[in-house]
């Protein structure tokens, strides 16, 4: 968020702008905030006085300063705002409640069946009762979902593994809870999660990528998310591997995630040996954990395939680095001992040295990453849309709501 070379923000763009530095660089001195900004410290201190005295930043220790005397520390009031966040899966969806800096306050799942023909009816049920069950100041919902969403502000929705073609979902939700609705591909949140509080606080262009049940991409380019035209960038899930492979839940044949995926990785572990007719991945990943090299056989291929994919999508994006995540990094070492080797072989010598990074995975993640859908929209001015705004708006007004 480096504001070199840019006009300086004005008026409200200030607020929100010293609110999204805090909220994603951490506390800061009014120097330092003046320097990122590339505002005047009078300005600073004029907006920083209206903050505190809104009660959405608070002063907290001294740091020493270069010369003078220590400078006090700002940092956000954690409780000003919150968001929940959702992922809607096949089965359920999970539920947080986080505070302005990410920091969870409650999570639940409760059984959904995305199959029903009022599945939205109780999708906005689930999330009525989660905005009720809200303590705070609500600035909006985050919504991620497996499949295409043409943006996030609309949220119309085409998710095959939930059955759902051009499905309403951010206008139904709008309608029946009343607050700020923010809809994306769950891959999507997880990088929207990462340019707010994750490497995107030193890095602008990388990819992440997850493992587990699919495979799936989010593309960070120049501190944004690549979407595409529909929606429906970055799913290398679906990138061509084979000529006559395993069918894939899109419909084709031989995707990477056919191949790969956790149902590809049971069908190759039957095929080993290693798992009967009734065993699943659970029993596949600990039969690997186990020394059972035939397991093990299984993960380093599916890391083969993963790393002659991934060159490919390096070639064409160009990230500075990768970002490894999901429900699968569990078994990470037995991936790599396939990826390492085939990733940096398919990939021009010229790119070989890019550095991924693997990182530890709690099934929460994804519902955080929805929230930060709401949490990254109240800080960045450069959010598009109505829903972004609203946000916003609902941010500036935390102080006023939560005194009445
Ligand atoms: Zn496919």
């Amino acid at each position: 968020m480096s504001q070199m070379g840019q006009p300086a923000p004005k008026g409200d763009l200030v607020r929100a702008a010293v609110l999204g530095l805090l909220g994603t660089r951490g506390p800061s001195s009014r120097a330092e905030i003046a320097r990122s900004l590339g505002v005047s410290p009078a300005t600073v201190t004029q907006t920083t006085k209206e903050l505190l005295a809104r009660e959405l930043i608070t002063e907290l220790d001294s740091v020493p300063s270069q010369g003078g005397r220590p400078a006090r520390l700002l940092g956000l009031v954690r409780t000003a705002g919150g968001a929940i966040g959702a992922k809607v899966t096949a089965d359920h969806v999970a539920l947080v409640s986080v505070d302005l800096d990410g920091t969870v306050r409650a999570s639940s799942a409760v059984p959904f069946d995305p199959a029903r023909p009022a599945a939205l009816d109780a999708l906005c049920e689930i999330l009525h009762e989660a905005v009720a069950a809200h303590e705070g100041h609500l600035l909006g919902v985050g919504v991620g979902l497996p499949g295409a969403v043409d943006s996030q502000a609309s949220g119309i929705v085409d998710a095959p593994t939930l059955g759902w073609d051009r499905a309403p979902v951010g206008q139904r939700l709008r309608d029946a809870l009343l607050v700020p609705v923010l809809v994306d591909n769950d891959v999507n949140t997880l990088a929207a999660a990462e340019s707010v509080y994750g490497i995107g606080r030193e890095h602008s262009s990388y990819l992440v990528v997850t493992i587990g049940l699919g495979i799936g991409c989010g593309i960070v380019s120049h501190g944004s998310v690549s979407r595409g035209a529909h929606g429906g960038a970055g799913e290398i899930g679906h990138i061509p591997v084979s000529e006559d492979g395993p069918l894939c839940g899109c419909g084709n044949s031989g995707c990477l995630e056919a191949h790969i995926g956790a149902h590809g990785l049971i069908v190759a572990g039957r095929t080993a040996g290693v798992l009967g007719a009734s065993d699943g991945i659970a029993q596949l990943a600990a039969a690997a954990h186990a020394g059972d090299q035939r397991a093990r056989h299984v993960y380093a291929e599916a890391g083969r395939l993963l790393g002659r994919g991934l060159a490919g999508v390096v070639h064409v994006i160009d990230p500075e680095l990768v970002l490894l995540m999901g429900e699968g990094m569990t078994e990470w070492a037995f991936w790599q001992a396939g990826f390492e080797e085939s990733f940096r072989r398919h990939l021009m010598p010229a790119r070989r040295g890019i550095s991924y990074i693997t990182e530890s995975w709690a099934e929460s993640q994804w519902a955080v990453g929805a929230a930060c859908l709401v949490l990254a929209s109240s800080f960045d001015a450069n959010t598009p849309g109505a829903q972004g705004a609203l946000v916003r708006a609902r941010l500036q007004d935390a102080a006023s709501a939560g005194a009445s």
